[in-house]
């Protein structure tokens, strides 16, 4: 089964020329899950040939502008186009207002917009649909903020395939935006890939706590301790022109961290249960 993160917007809350804030779109089968929609998600699926059709999930982080202000473009897209089975849309905070809003300026869209409200103070399973569960955990933002876990189910095994070693069920973990806190590590244990922000470079560890986000040091520790098999850090401040530096001091901690950058997708590595160490 594909089961893939395209990463589409890398930039944090002031976009770049060359970075579109957070949104990004899982594989997983023949669906779509967006994750945040950040200004110009439908440019950006448009550009990677992700369609639209395939998304009935969108799960939102926070109701900051970066994360959110792709939606009400996304939103009367998807109704132009004929869209008629329901949306549903995974988000904190008072989204049904902005719907609302966007129901009241804009008008009705012909299909359906179901809203789950998000709130947990601890990891909590969220939805569960055929082959994969989805679970929500708290972050440390200046607002609620929440990451997602992203569970393939156990697959039952043949008992007539003989040898068969089995793949361990994969996981991928979406974690922005967020300050380092102790807990985190262990609500994604075992996850296989980990997306986590990485706003600053270390110098601006000082300025990363008091806007609560993280260093890619932070990042890249988080994937140690979680057991990752591979780390992507996005959500880069724009201060930032080249990003070799946060690199390579997420490297030094652990050495399969990678830099999103639009349109690039990282398979969430697939491994035989014998080979866990
Ligand atoms: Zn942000
Ligand atoms: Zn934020």
């Amino acid at each position: 089964m594909d089961f893939s993160l395209t990463t589409l917007g890398t930039a944090s809350a002031r976009p770049t020329t060359g970075r579109y804030p957070s949104a990004h779109s899982l594989t997983v089968g023949g669906r779509l899950f967006l994750i945040d929609c950040g200004e110009g998600a439908q440019m950006l699926l448009a550009k990677y040939k992700l369609p639209f059709s395939r998304i009935d999930n969108i799960f939102i982080s926070h109701l900051h502008g970066d994360h959110v202000f792709g939606l009400y473009g996304l939103l009367s897209t998807m109704d132009m186009v004929g869209r008629a089975s329901a949306l549903h849309i995974y988000a904190p905070g008072d989204i049904e207002s902005m719907v609302d809003t966007f129901y009241r300026e804009f008008g009705k869209v012909r299909y359906e917009i179901v809203i789950h409200k998000v709130k947990c103070s601890e990891p909590l399973l969220l939805e569960s649909f055929k082959n994969l569960e989805v679970y929500a955990f708290p972050l440390r933002h200046r607002v609620e903020t929440y990451g997602y876990l992203f569970k393939e189910k156990e697959r039952v095994i043949k008992p007539n395939i003989e040898n068969y070693i089995p793949f361990k069920p994969r996981a991928f973990a979406y974690c922005t935006d967020t300050a380092p806190f102790p807990q985190l590590a262990g609500w994604i244990k075992g996850a296989d890939l980990i997306y986590h922000e990485a706003t600053y470079a270390s110098d601006l560890k000082a300025l990363s706590r008091t806007t609560a986000h993280s260093t890619s040091e932070d990042a890249a520790r988080v994937a140690v301790e979680a057991g990752a098999q591979k780390l992507v850090l996005g959500h880069f401040s724009s201060r930032y022109k080249n990003l070799d530096l946060l690199l390579q001091e997420a490297r030094n901690i652990f050495a399969e961290t990678y830099l999103a950058e639009e349109g690039m997708k990282f398979d969430v590595p697939k491994i035989r249960v014998n080979q866990i160490k």
